[in-house]
């Protein structure tokens, strides 16, 4: 029996921001909440206790069932560009912020339920989420963290004991989220939109004062920030580029103002290489494909530009000036992230004219000869200077190996200019390419075995295999493969 007392111990700074920058409401209680999963290691970096939170008390916590002391509960507003069009109000529909927690490192985390029950800014949606897309957040999330990506992470998920009707019925479940915030570019195209500039200016210092401290004293620090939320998104989905990772919803609304990945939907990692991938069912036209990410990333960040114009200058003529300069420098940022992260993929140490060239080469090779994306890196991190039986596990990931082996010729060249011992590279090597990655075949049949079964061990395993994405594990081999081809998923659903 759970006796003691859980107390989180609130501290939220978003919630003395003035009135119209949420609707204060709590969470709609459920009928018969049921614990999923509790991340344990997560708890303890918020200084929570696990054993606590994993009693009544905590599941209806979790479960919106009841605010803990100290909690403030809002939701959020914001704004967004939906696939190109403007929508001037959208916010939190169906998440709730209970409030924000410092963890052992001292860093400020909001702690949120997301399909907690309706609130103002539903619009015609029920505020409620089904199991699948809790269960799909929660694997790709806790993964691309153990990946080493900026994300927001999950705490907990909850089965509700009540159906969310989409296309079928489904178990409703509340998944807690827990982000370095919640604010997002359309947060400031919130207020950009109804030419609340004083409100602009609150909610950059906010940020300023939360993400960025260090801007505080800088000659511009408005203009610093669009400069370093730049710097962050650019590093961000050059980390997405380099894994394989495609978002699926690249919306203003989604893109978190800390350099987080958010909001996970239908998103998806590649199985076989193709830069025009898409998952995501409601993407007829690709604007979110694979390749389009950096442009993507580029075009909302002018849209944060674009907002922030009021606080740049007085003089309109020299706020585009600098908005635009400082919007112009996300290809260069992309780019040098970018080529380093490939460069360590591909084994390099140090930097040469013709790196780019070599990556793009293989890229190009692979799209042609439909190999996978993860394991072409990995197996490559087994190769020596010299050719040898290794080959032939990257040889066979390419309908044409003879393609791959011209590649490796070029490769060997430029590695031989290094002199760096094959162990000592290969280590390197095996850290920038991860082995498990949340392939779509493992998450749906996880899913499907929750949603179909209340079979939970399928979920539960898969977390637990990338927990250590790099790391070979004893009896694993099936998270390394490929799907099989009547495995392969060809769309993904964002389930709302
Ligand atoms: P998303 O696609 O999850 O990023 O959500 C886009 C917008 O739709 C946000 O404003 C969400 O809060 C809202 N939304 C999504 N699903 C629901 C739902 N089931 N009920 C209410 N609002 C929702
Ligand atoms: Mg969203």
């Amino acid at each position: 029996m759970d006796t003691s007392t859980l107390t989180f111990p609130f501290d939220n700074t978003f919630a003395q921001l003035p009135e119209r920058f949420y609707a204060r409401l709590a969470p709609t209680p459920v009928s018969s909440p049921r614990l999923v999963r509790l991340n344990d290691a997560l708890a303890r970096q918020l200084s929570l206790d696990p054993a606590h939170l994993t009693g009544a008390s905590g599941v209806d916590v979790f479960a919106g069932n009841c605010v803990p002391d100290r909690a403030d509960p809002l939701a959020m507003a914001y704004a967004g560009f939906q696939f190109g069009s403007w929508v001037p109000q959208l916010g939190d529909g169906r998440a709730i912020l209970l409030g924000e927690l410092i963890d052992c490192d001292g860093q400020r985390r909001d702690v949120q339920l997301k399909g907690a029950g309706p609130t103002p800014f539903s619009r015609m949606g029920d505020g409620r989420a089904g199991l699948g897309p809790v269960l799909r957040e929660y694997i790709v999330s806790e993964a691309m963290a153990a990946l080493g990506i900026p994300t927001t992470r999950s705490l907990a998920a909850v089965l509700t004991g009540e159906r969310v009707i989409r296309e079928n019925s489904l178990p409703g479940a509340v998944l807690t989220r827990v982000a370095s915030s919640h604010i997002r570019v359309g947060t400031f195209q919130y207020f950009a939109g109804r030419r609340d500039t004083e409100a602009l200016g609150l909610l950059a210092d906010h940020v300023i004062h939360r993400h960025y401290p260090n801007l505080a004293s800088a000659d511009d620090p408005y203009l610093a920030l669009l400069s370093a939320v730049i710097e962050r998104q650019a590093a961000l989905v050059a980390q997405w580029q380099l894994i394989g990772f495609i978002h699926g919803v690249m919306n203003t609304d989604n893109m978190s103002i800390a350099g987080e990945t958010i909001d996970y939907g239908p998103c998806a990692f590649m199985d076989t290489y193709h830069p025009e991938t898409v998952y995501s069912s409601i993407d007829h036209r690709g604007r979110y494909a694979y390749q389009n990410q950096p442009p993507i990333a580029h075009w909302n960040l002018a849209g944060l530009a674009q907002a922030l114009l009021p606080l740049l200058s007085e003089n309109e003529d020299e706020a585009v000036e600098k908005a635009t300069a400082a919007i112009n420098t996300f290809p260069e940022c992309f780019k040098a992230s970018y080529t380093a992260g490939l460069g360590r993929k591909l084994g390099l140490s140090t930097v040469d004219v013709g790196d780019e060239v070599l990556g793009s080469d293989l890229l190009e090779r692979m799209a042609r000869n439909k190999a996978d994306f993860t394991l072409t890196f990995r197996y490559l991190s087994a190769l020596s200077q010299t050719q040898n039986d290794a080959d032939n596990h990257v040889r066979a990931l390419f309908e044409e190996p003879a393609e791959f082996d011209q590649w490796a010729t070029d490769w060997r060249v430029r590695l031989a200019q290094e002199g760096v011992a094959d162990s000592e590279r290969q280590d390197e090597m095996r850290k920038a390419n991860p082995l498990y990655i949340p392939r779509n075949h493992l998450v749906e049949a996880a899913i499907r075995a929750a949603e179909d079964s209340d079979d939970l061990a399928p979920f539960n395993h898969l977390v637990t295999v990338l927990a250590s994405p790099y790391q070979q594990q004893p009896g694993a081999d099936a998270y390394a493969e490929p799907p099989e081809p009547e495995q392969v998923v060809h769309q993904t659903f964002c389930g709302t």
